[in-house]
């Protein structure tokens, strides 16, 4: 083992109340890696709380130990972990401030060092895949409600085996995880698949908006948007997959209002030479070259014109 694994291992090993946090506006990715490490944690008789502050989608709530899962922290914590997180802001207000996560477990390009110790594999395809590679030299065992977890993590992040990152190490994952007795077209279908009436006519609201001009296609979900269809969440529930698959274009965006002063950013590069997560990084965020966010101050109408003008920019440089 490196020195970096064997340290975690000694930090796992040496905690008895652990606390793992993800990212804001979590993916199945984040929920999927932190239930997982959770799970094994707690199996290896450790005492964990998980924590998104945001709660936990509905979308996920079949996952195995997903009732576990609170918005808040509570009592004191002798380790922190982060996974699927790039920084510090991402963890949201359950990080507490001024203290370092000792472990950060990710795999953003656009991840910084922001932990004691940071395992970072930009090269993996989701956190699932480097906790399915590493938990066992950790000491931990991967029991069948932990690969359902990680197949999660590892379905949802590359779209269902579709992203140019699905290695051939990613789908021997997938096997070895079928193989503790997963029930993966079940998980697949509550991830991927199925979506809320609510969802649908949230989808309804921005496909209506929908633009494209100078190689972006682009549409924007807003506040009233959500109240009109009872969209609970404050994502894009996904919308982006829709709008990313539209032809002759070369990336996509959505704008999703959080409140006046606040918009959530995704961009998705539909060619392959293409970085989106340098232009994100433009506004504070961060990802991956092909799909990248950021949240970005403003208001709706100014935010979508900046963006639109600096992605306009980056392509004319490409
Ligand atoms: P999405 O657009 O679906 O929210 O995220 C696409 C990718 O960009 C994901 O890998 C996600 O982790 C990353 N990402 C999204 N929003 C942010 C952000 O505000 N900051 C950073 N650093 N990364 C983000
Ligand atoms: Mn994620």
């Amino acid at each position: 083992m490196t020195d970096l694994h064997t340290a975690i291992r000694q930090k796992l090993q040496a905690a008895q109340r652990i606390l793992i946090l993800s990212h804001v506006r979590p993916d199945g990715d984040a929920i999927g890696s932190m239930l997982a490490l959770g799970l094994a944690l707690q199996d290896a008789g450790k005492q964990v709380q998980m924590v998104l502050s945001d709660g936990l989608p509905a979308t996920f709530k079949h996952l195995p130990g997903a009732e576990q899962i609170r918005a808040q922290a509570e009592g004191e914590f002798d380790l922190i972990i982060t996974v699927d997180c790039s920084d510090a802001a991402r963890a949201g207000p359950a990080l507490p401030p001024n203290r370092r996560p000792d472990i950060v477990i990710d795999h953003h390009l656009t991840t910084e060092a922001f932990g004691e110790l940071n395992l970072v594999d930009p090269a993996a395809a989701a956190t699932a895949s480097v906790l399915t590679r590493h938990l066992p030299a950790w000491g931990l065992t991967i029991t069948a409600p932990i690969a359902a977890n990680l197949l999660t993590g590892l379905v949802t992040d590359t779209l269902g085996f579709r992203t140019s990152n699905t290695t051939p190490e990613v789908l021997r994952q997938a096997a070895d995880l079928l193989e503790l007795g997963v029930d993966m077209s079940t998980l697949y279908f509550r991830s991927l698949v199925r979506r809320t009436f609510a969802a649908a006519r949230y989808w309804g609201a921005g496909l209506s908006r929908l633009q494209r001009s100078d190689g972006i296609v682009y549409t924007s979900l807003t506040l009233a948007d959500r109240q009109a269809s009872g969209y609970s969440g404050r994502d894009d529930a996904d919308l982006i997959s829709v709008v990313s698959s539209i032809d002759e274009s070369e990336i996509a965006i959505i704008f999703v209002e959080q409140d006046s002063e606040r918009v959530k950013v995704s961009w998705r590069g539909l060619k392959p030479h293409l970085d989106v997560a340098q232009i994100a990084k433009q506004f504070g965020g961060g990802g991956h070259r092909a799909a990248a966010g950021a949240e970005v101050r403003g208001s709706l109408p100014e935010v979508q014109e900046r963006v639109l003008r600096l992605t306009r920019r980056a392509l004319n440089h490409e």
